[in-house]
């Protein structure tokens, strides 16, 4: 899964006209707190890489009970950063429920319900997709809500643990990913176990 971050990480670079060859160590440019949780803990953001280049987020993150995000957000943070690319690793946006290892926030609330893009009434407390009383309720979303409009990603690339599934958004990323599904770095073997289905956008389906 980290090489598959790393050849997305790659592809972006190609779009952006940077070649492998000028990929070199990754450079340590700033950590800060973006927001807090319902329960007062600090949702860090980490910046490596080249001030001014391609944006890119990662979010490791954000059900909190699908925390292996974590394992790919440590290594990034240690790992070579293309050359143009200023890369954004927020390992999680939902601390309390990493903390709790549940999928909600402390209020029970499904984070990915609750960005005000197309927010829609959904369940409530204890339902496992509850959407939270009104878009961008939760402090956590309010948080990377700001957080996004301030850095404004080419690229954004949120863990979840569904099984080999790569779900494109279609949205403000869409600078990057055209080239990202055409590139090299998408058809190699890593990727091959990914279906053609599963490339296809998913509703509001299990992420
Ligand atoms: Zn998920």
């Amino acid at each position: 899964m980290l090489r598959r971050v790393g050849g997305l990480l790659l592809a972006c670079a190609i779009a952006s006209g940077v070649t492998p060859a000028q990929a070199q160590s990754s450079s340590f440019l700033e950590r800060r707190v973006i927001g807090t949780s319902v329960m007062g803990k600090p949702i860090e953001a980490v910046r490596l890489g080249t001030k001014g280049g391609v944006v890119v987020v990662v979010v490791g993150v954000i059900h909190g009970n699908e925390a292996a995000g974590l394992l790919i957000t440590d290594k990034l943070q240690e790992s070579v950063v293309p050359k143009g690319i200023d890369l954004w690793i927020v390992p999680t946006m939902n601390p309390d429920g990493t903390a709790l290892d549940q999928r909600g926030n402390a209020n029970q609330v499904d984070l990915n319900r609750n960005f005000p893009y197309n927010w829609a009434k959904m369940g409530k407390p204890g339902y496992w997709q509850f959407a939270g009383k009104s878009k961008a309720s939760e402090p956590e979303t309010k948080a990377i809500v700001a957080f996004m409009r301030e850095i404004k990603p080419a690229l954004g690339i949120w863990y979840h643990q569904d099984l080999n599934i790569i779900s494109p958004g279609t949205g403000l990323e869409a600078k990057c990913a055209p080239p990202i599904r055409d590139s090299r770095a998408f058809r190699s073997s890593e990727l091959r176990a990914v279906s053609t289905q599963a490339l296809q956008p998913l509703g509001s389906g299990a992420v």
